[in-house]
């Protein structure tokens, strides 16, 4: 068998059917925007490997800290000790994040910082007896996660039939689309003024997985004032907004309301699995003492691994760096021009870009024949161009590595454009 062979024989690959009609890809080499096959055929990353990628692969002072790292701690057991890089990451966080912030519970993936957020959220409320507040409270559309806690808040989605009957009960809230956004405040201003709120648990200014789905900030601000207003804690989860993504540090940043809690994962490392709990003083406060039944029982085994926090460390001074805030800014301001250009093309609805994320629908009006395959025909069609893009339904986004130049920037553009042409000349058959 092949190497491609065995991976079909041997590995159970995500979100997708065992039997599939598409290929996939071995990856010899990555290096800074390309992803490289075995055939020596160069694929232009324009989604940072899922969102994780900032700046760029096998970049060579992560590769270093990575190197030194193990072969001088890989692995501490993180409980009853402790190492510097778990440390200085801790310190290098609150740094930056929202001086609300004052403790780093440490994890390693996305959606165990959203557990941690929401166990928290669960466990102030019962630490201080408070009985009555129970409610979880998410945004229609919400991602948030794949483990069980974190998959609820996304609500009875289509995606996950079979585990409606054992997820925990969530509110969601109608999504605050463009014009209809005073129903999202009046719902959530509804069940708040209950007082049985216990949390609201949001993606901040954008929603990712939903479709790249971009609201205003001025409701975002409506909805955090009604959390304070009725003492409901907010968890923003910033996984995948988080280190300059939307063009501020963290997306949290444009609001003046600070989340009590704040997820974290994604390009903390830009490589390697960490995830992070932001806690502010407000929910420390309450745990703050020496009674083990209000202690907060949670950890992994790869909780703080050394390896991964000596690499969020590198990735945090390049981050600091004025080359990579530099980039951050040019690759927003490279989006807000496209989107008048692209907004032209007669196969592209709506185009809006939030910092370095811009997203696209794609018409799909009357004639609707072509929708069922459109999104995968899209993806193939952009890997025929040696260009990585998944668009999620009809909505095409780009999230790219912050160092990807102009010039591949442009590629990326004009391949859409092209590629939604052949749409028009009706290809997609
Ligand atoms: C990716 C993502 C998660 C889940 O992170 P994993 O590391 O994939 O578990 C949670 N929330 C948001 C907003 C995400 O984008």
């Amino acid at each position: 068998m092949n190497w491609i062979e065995k991976h079909q024989a041997y590995v159970w690959e995500p979100f997708a059917p065992l039997k599939r009609n598409f290929e996939t890809f071995l990856v010899k080499e990555a290096k800074g925007c390309y992803l490289t096959l075995e055939d020596d055929r160069k694929i232009l990353d324009a989604i940072s490997s899922w969102w994780v990628n900032i700046h760029g692969h096998s970049h060579p002072k992560i590769a270093e800290a990575l190197f030194k790292q193990a072969s001088t701690a890989e692995h501490v057991i993180f409980a009853g000790f402790t190492h510097k890089p778990a440390i200085q990451l801790a310190e290098n966080l609150l740094s930056i994040l929202p001086d609300s912030m004052q403790k780093i519970f440490f994890s390693d993936n996305g959606s165990t910082s959203v557990e941690v957020a929401i166990k928290l959220a669960i466990q102030y409320w019962y630490n201080q007896e408070v009985k009555d507040k129970k409610r979880i409270v998410a945004l229609e559309g919400a991602y948030h996660g794949d483990t069980f806690g974190a998959m609820a808040m996304g609500g009875k989605s289509d995606f996950y039939p079979a585990f409606h009957d054992y997820m925990l009960e969530v509110e969601s809230l109608p999504f605050p689309s463009d014009g209809v956004e005073q129903q999202t405040i009046d719902a959530f201003e509804n069940l708040a003024k209950q007082g049985d709120v216990a949390l609201f648990i949001y993606e901040p200014l954008i929603q990712g997985s939903a479709g790249m789905r971009i609201y205003s900030h001025a409701t975002l601000q409506a909805l955090l004032e009604i959390a304070k207003k009725y003492d409901i804690i907010c968890i923003a989860d910033e996984v995948m907004t988080g280190f300059g993504r939307t063009g501020k540090t963290f997306a949290s940043d444009y609001m003046d309301i600070k989340p009590d809690l704040m997820c974290i994962s994604k390009a903390v490392t830009g490589t390697m699995p960490l995830g992070l709990t932001a806690v502010s003083e407000k929910i420390v406060k309450i745990f703050d003492n020496a009674d083990k039944g209000k202690a907060f029982y949670h950890g992994h085994s790869y909780t703080g691994n050394p390896l991964s926090c000596a690499v969020a460390n590198a990735s945090f001074e390049i981050f600091q760096s004025d080359e990579c805030q530099q980039n951050i800014q040019r690759v927003t301001n490279s989006h807000k021009e496209v989107v008048s250009r692209l907004e032209q093309h007669p196969f592209i609805d709506k185009v809006k870009s939030l910092g370095t994320i811009i997203s696209l629908e794609v018409k799909t009006g009357e004639n609707t024949s072509y929708f069922n395959n459109l999104r995968d025909w899209l993806y193939n069609s952009f890997l025929e161009e040696d260009v990585l893009l998944r668009p999620l339904g009809n909505v095409i986004y780009i999230l790219p590595p912050y160092i990807i130049t102009n010039e591949e920037l442009e590629r990326v553009y004009s391949t859409i454009e092209k590629v939604l042409t052949k749409l028009a000349d009706g290809a997609n058959n």
